[in-house]
């Protein structure tokens, strides 16, 4: 069937059928379909949408379009973690050797930043040596041994992912519900799981703003999921304020250094970071068999951190990856810092109410933590540390956290920046912050 008549199909609004989706898929990888018909089938899709039969579909001909990755003879179950993206998330630096810790194995293949959020692969690449593109061997022997390795993308995994999500990112159709389900789920297909985890943010820092847009693609790839045989679980979190209390490469890789490490000094552990990162690495020993319940799960989790079997597997993948024997001993001496550190001073007395999280993101990327176009270099020094708490009162003058940046002329940038996007308030009355876990989405939602 010819290109434009498949396209046609999407675009009076009927279902793809299995063939014409596996002809599309074979055209993104063979080179036969061109950038305009792979855009116009992209945006027929991102306007008619997709039934989830179609989805899976789409999910299951990605997924083979490239390697497969088998985990054969593992002492236990595979899994991952994947968040839609926020500010300040660097909760897969420290879930995957925690699971690692209670016994998984976390073959964890993550992305750039994207737009205002940070990306996973950026920030260890702040770690001198650390390998991000290990050969297939050794991710697979890092894995084997260590229990856990975070890389980047690959070329081989699910390359048709890779061209159709470049031309929907520069033609508009980035935010469509299937496709970027089929999107994630092929990848994580490929990566041979035999569980997922998914970290559905949610609020004016993610992707999903509303809480109805982040039920939608939560369902939906749960639901994908189970259709291409991949246990799932969804959980959607608080994304209106930044996720601990760092945000920038070289600054989160510290954070997380700091809360691997901090044993029983809770001091270390930011509240609402430290339940996210519980949760879903409760979600992820269950799904693995690991944990009977959520309580046995947490209980396993922290006697893995403060035992340090967490840290030691963190510094175990980061050795093994090529990066310092002695990371965790002397953080400050391996990430480089940026010059100029100062203060966010408060423009006002009273209560951080609210906070336009995804201008914070932006005014990381400004700094130049994150690329303003594909190719750019990131600067991996640069971010905010000490930000505040939504709910916590401040005196005028006080900080509101502190910019990490090249320069004073960009540093002010960021410092007004910031005073812009967060709201004090004298009397915010009845004020409340907005739990972190908002809901569960998992199969045994949709019955047998
Ligand atoms: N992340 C992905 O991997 N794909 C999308 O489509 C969106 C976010």
């Amino acid at each position: 069937m010819l290109a434009q008549e498949i396209i046609r199909t999407k675009r009076d609004g009927h279902a793809l059928s299995d063939a014409q989706i596996q002809q599309f898929v074979l055209g993104l990888v063979d080179g036969s379909w061109s950038e305009g018909q792979i855009a116009a089938l992209g945006m027929a899709v991102f306007l008619r949408g997709m039934g989830p039969k179609e989805c899976i579909s789409l999910t299951q001909a990605m997924m083979h379009s490239g390697r497969v990755m088998h985990w054969t003879d593992m002492g236990g179950p595979v899994l991952d973690k994947h968040s839609s993206g926020g500010v300040g998330d660097k909760v897969s630096l420290m879930l995957a050797p925690m699971v690692a810790a209670c016994g998984g194995y976390v073959p964890m293949i993550s992305g750039r930043g994207l737009g205002h959020t940070g990306g996973t692969c950026d920030k260890l690449e702040s770690i001198p040596g650390y390998n991000t593109a290990p050969t297939n061997t050794e991710f697979d022997c890092v894995v084997r041994s260590v229990g856990c390795a975070v890389i980047g993308q690959t070329a081989d995994l699910a390359p048709a992912d890779k061209r159709f999500y470049a031309t929907r990112d520069v033609t508009a159709t980035v935010e469509s519900i299937p496709l970027i389900t089929a999107s994630i789920l092929s990848k994580k297909l490929a990566a041979g799981l035999h569980g997922l985890v998914m970290d559905v943010k949610c609020g004016n820092g993610a992707f999903a703003e509303s809480l109805v847009m982040a039920q939608d693609l939560a369902h939906s790839i749960v639901g994908v999921a189970e259709g291409a045989g991949l246990k799932t679980t969804a959980l959607i979190t608080d994304m209106n304020q930044v996720l601990g209390s760092c945000v920038g490469n070289a600054l989160e890789v510290g954070e997380a250094i700091r809360y691997l490490a901090g044993a029983n000094n809770l001091c270390n552990r930011d509240a609402r970071q430290h339940e996210i990162v519980l949760a879903l690495g409760a979600e992820m020993l269950i799904l693995g068999g690991i944990a009977k319940d959520a309580d046995a799960a947490r209980l396993q989790l922290l006697s893995a951190l403060n035992s340090g079997a967490a840290a030691e597997h963190f510094a175990r993948m980061v050795a093994a990856l090529g990066g310092p024997c002695d990371l965790m001993e002397k953080p400050g001496f391996y990430l480089a810092s940026a010059p100029v550190v100062t203060p966010v001073p408060a423009p006002q007395s009273g209560r951080i109410c609210a906070l336009q999280t995804r201008a914070v993101g932006m005014a990381v990327v400004e700094l130049g933590g994150g690329r303003a176009k594909e190719g750019d270099v990131l600067d991996l020094r640069v971010g905010l540390t000490q930000v505040l708490p939504l709910g916590a009162t401040v005196l005028a003058g006080d900080p509101l956290a502190f910019v990490h940046a090249a320069d004073s002329a960009s540093a002010l940038r960021c410092i007004a920046q910031f005073q812009a996007a967060c709201s004090i308030a004298e009397d915010p009355g009845a004020w409340r912050a907005t739990p972190c876990l908002i809901e569960r989405i998992s199969q045994s939602d949709y019955g047998p």
